[in-house]
């Protein structure tokens, strides 16, 4: 009999972590190539040091973009896939990605701030989603994470700063806003 029908498996937790502004440089008229993809410095080391951690990492990406017909599926595809090489190649691990390619005025159910993302991430990797985070660069971001029962963190790169100015007034005051995805994952890390 397998071992793992005496013990059954606990859920795992995650890490779901936004794409434009806390792995990489927002741009405001949208990432749409793979030239345009600067990766912060400091995002690769710190996803090397969480894929040590037994938590699951997904990314949750808004891909707008698609929807306003300024860039392909296909490309953004590529653009991502390179992404999660260099992730890979520097010793990091992402497990998932989930993407919104819709426009705002499309009233789906995943364009954050709407949960669907991580809903449907839950459901399809068993997450336990209070026991997870989401480390996001905007208000719409950490929503999600609210409407979804994750725990966010706002983090100060991309639009953060920005949104850190906003939390009081959206009732989110007591968040934690930290400067960058280094300090989001060690604290992350050091949280049971
Ligand atoms: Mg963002
Ligand atoms: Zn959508």
């Amino acid at each position: 009999m397998p071992t793992d029908s005496i013990a059954p498996r606990r859920p795992r937790s995650a890490v779901f972590l936004d794409r434009d502004g806390v792995i990489n440089e927002n741009r405001s008229d949208y990432v749409r190539s793979t030239e345009q993809l600067h990766i912060f410095p400091a995002t690769l080391p710190a996803l090397a040091r969480l894929a040590q951690s037994e938590h699951a990492i997904v990314i949750v990406t808004n891909q707008s973009a698609i929807g306003r017909g300024l860039v392909s599926a296909e490309t953004v595809a590529q653009t991502n896939h390179y992404l999660l090489e260099r992730i890979h190649a520097a010793g990091g691990r992402i497990d998932a990605l989930y993407l919104c390619p819709h426009a705002p005025d499309d009233a789906c159910e995943c364009r954050k701030p709407r949960p669907g993302l991580l809903l449907q991430a839950g459901s399809e990797l068993q997450l336990d989603l209070t026991r997870s985070w989401l480390i996001g660069d905007a208000i719409s971001d950490l929503q999600a994470a609210i409407a979804s029962g994750v725990r966010p963190i706002l983090v100060g790169t991309g639009r953060g700063k920005e949104a850190s100015l906003q939390l009081a007034s959206e009732g989110l005051a007591n968040i934690s806003f930290l400067p960058d995805l280094v300090e989001a994952v060690e604290h992350v890390l050091a949280s049971a």
